[in-house]
């Protein structure tokens, strides 16, 4: 019986994790997989899905959601697709054709876009799929679970693929939406740094008022998960 599954949540919550865990799983009970990401995400590997934690499974990137129609084989049994947000809207009509022909499709996807807005096609994804699983990172602020990507470098535009260089996860009272006042708060916290102690981020976090930033110009979040 054909289905829609939709795994989404912040960068880092283990989006791309929870999917290559389903396909294998589906794989070890002989079920036919096919998974696609988009071309734009290069990140890590062109012919893999890749966490970042590197698990990965072998896919193939796509230009267009409708290239996923063509490219489905008729005994393909599971159809997972990763980074669904960078499709545009057609995606849920395919997911949904596909469904329709008995295929279980596992969509992963940024929920929201580094704004805090609901990103591209997923909220028509949500509303039509029959299982959500919503997966939280950890704040690297303050430790709570982090619903929320933070760009800290580039520019305002929505789309820019980066790993840990230029984002990171954060909690609602952590996240900074305008990449602008980010940015400035981050140059006032190293001005005043001079003097300050080096103090370990996690512990000066979760203060909704002023967002703790990173005590030096380049943070290395690694060391607090
Ligand atoms: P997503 O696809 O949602 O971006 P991945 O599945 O690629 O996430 O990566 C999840 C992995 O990222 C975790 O298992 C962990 O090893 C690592 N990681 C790095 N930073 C964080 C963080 N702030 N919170 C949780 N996990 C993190
Ligand atoms: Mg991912
Ligand atoms: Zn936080």
């Amino acid at each position: 019986m054909g289905s829609i599954e939709v795994v989404c949540g912040s960068m880092f919550s283990g989006k791309t994790e929870e999917l290559v865990r389903r396909l294998k799983r589906a794989q070890i009970a002989r079920q036919k997989v096919q998974v696609f990401k988009p071309k734009i995400d290069n990140r890590y590997s062109s012919d893999h899905v890749q966490s970042h934690d590197a698990t990965r499974i072998l896919s193939i990137p796509v230009e267009h959601a409708r290239n996923i129609l063509d490219l489905v084989d008729d005994n393909t049994r599971v159809v997972g697709i990763d980074e669904a947000q960078f499709f545009d809207e057609s995606i849920v009509e395919i997911a949904q054709k596909l469904a329709y022909r008995g295929m279980r499709v596992i969509c992963a996807g940024l929920d929201m876009d580094f704004r805090g807005q609901p990103f591209g096609p997923m909220p028509r994804l949500l509303a039509v799929s029959e299982s959500v699983t919503k997966l939280s990172a950890v704040c690297v602020v303050c430790g709570n679970p982090a619903s929320r990507t933070q760009r800290t470098a580039g520019d305002q535009g929505t789309v820019a693929v980066g790993a840990k260089e230029m984002y990171e996860a954060r909690c609602r009272f952590c996240h900074e939406p305008d990449l602008d006042t980010y940015q400035s708060r981050l140059r006032a916290s190293v001005h005043s740094l001079g003097s300050a102690s080096n103090g370990n981020s996690l512990t000066s976090g979760s203060n909704a008022s002023s967002p703790a930033l990173a005590s030096n110009e380049q943070p290395t979040h690694e060391v607090l998960l």
